[in-house]
C-alpha cells in the first residue's frame, strides 16, 4: 500500500500516520520529523533548512524532492509506504508521480485530513514543538490554503483523494480511514 497525508499543521498527520503505519506494517516517511531531527543533530540538511522550518516556511521543492527519491529508493519501502507531509506542492506532487512510474510503483491514496484553521492553530498551539510559535503556525496555515490545497484537485481528478472530518475523535478518523481502504475490522 503506498499512501501520502495532507492537511495543515495540527490536522492529525503525524498521529494517524503513525497508527496507520502500525496498523498496516508500512514504513512512515515523515518530511517535518525528518527535518526537525537534522536540525536537532545540526547536520547539513538540518543548518540548510533551520530558518525555512522555524519560520514556518515551506523547504525548497528541490531538497525535498531530492530527499524523497533517495529515500523512496531504500530497501525497506519497496513493499509499501506512507508520507507524511509530503507533497506539499503541484511541483512535488507531480514529480512524486514521474518517480512512482519510473519505479513501477502506483500511489492508492492521498488522505485529506480536514479541519478548520481555528482548530488547526489551537491543536498546534498545544503540542509546543520547535516551530509551533503563533507566528509560524499562521504562516504554515497560509501556506497549506495558498500551496497545498491544490493538491487536493489534482488527486480528486486522478480519482485517489480521500476526504475525512479531521475533527472527529483520532480513533474514529482512523476507523473511517481504514473503512474507506477497505480494512475495517
Ligand atoms: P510538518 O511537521 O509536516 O508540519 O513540517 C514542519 C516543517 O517542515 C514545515 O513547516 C516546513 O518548513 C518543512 N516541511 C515539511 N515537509 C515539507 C515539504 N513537503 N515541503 C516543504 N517543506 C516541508
Amino acid at each position: 500500500m503506498r499512501l501520502v497525508v495532507l492537511g495543515g499543521p495540527g490536522a492529525g498527520k503525524g498521529t494517524q500516520a503513525e497508527r496507520l503505519s502500525k496498523t498496516l506494517g508500512i514504513a512512515c516517511i515523515s518530511t517535518g520529523d525528518v527535518l526537525r531531527s537534522a536540525i536537532a543533530s545540526g547536520t547539513e540538511l538540518g543548518q540548510q533548512v533551520q530558518a525555512k522550518v522555524e519560520r514556518g516556511e515551506l523547504v525548497p521543492d528541490e531538497a525535498m524532492i531530492q530527499f524523497i527519491r533517495d529515500r523512496l529508493l531504500e530497501p525497506d519501502v519497496t513493499q509499501g509506504w506512507l508520507l507524511e507531509g509530503y507533497p506539499r506542492t503541484a511541483f512535488q506532487a507531480e514529480e512524486l508521480d514521474f518517480l512512482l512510474d519510473e519505479l513501477n510503483q502506483q500511489l492508492d491514496k492521498a488522505i485529506w485530513l480536514e479541519a478548520s484553521s481555528e482548530v488547526l492553530m489551537q491543536r498546534s498551539l498545544s503540542r509546543g514543538r520547535m516551530d509551533d510559535t503563533p507566528d509560524a503556525i499562521q504562516r504554515r496555515i497560509e501556506l497549506f490554503q495558498a500551496c497545498t490545497t491544490p493538491l487536493l484537485d489534482y488527486y480528486r481528478f486522478r480519482d485517489r483523494l480521500i476526504h475525512i472530518n479531521s475533527e472527529q475523535p483520532l480513533e474514529q478518523v482512523e476507523q473511517q480511514i481504514l473503512g474507506i481502504l477497505g480494512l475495517a475490522n
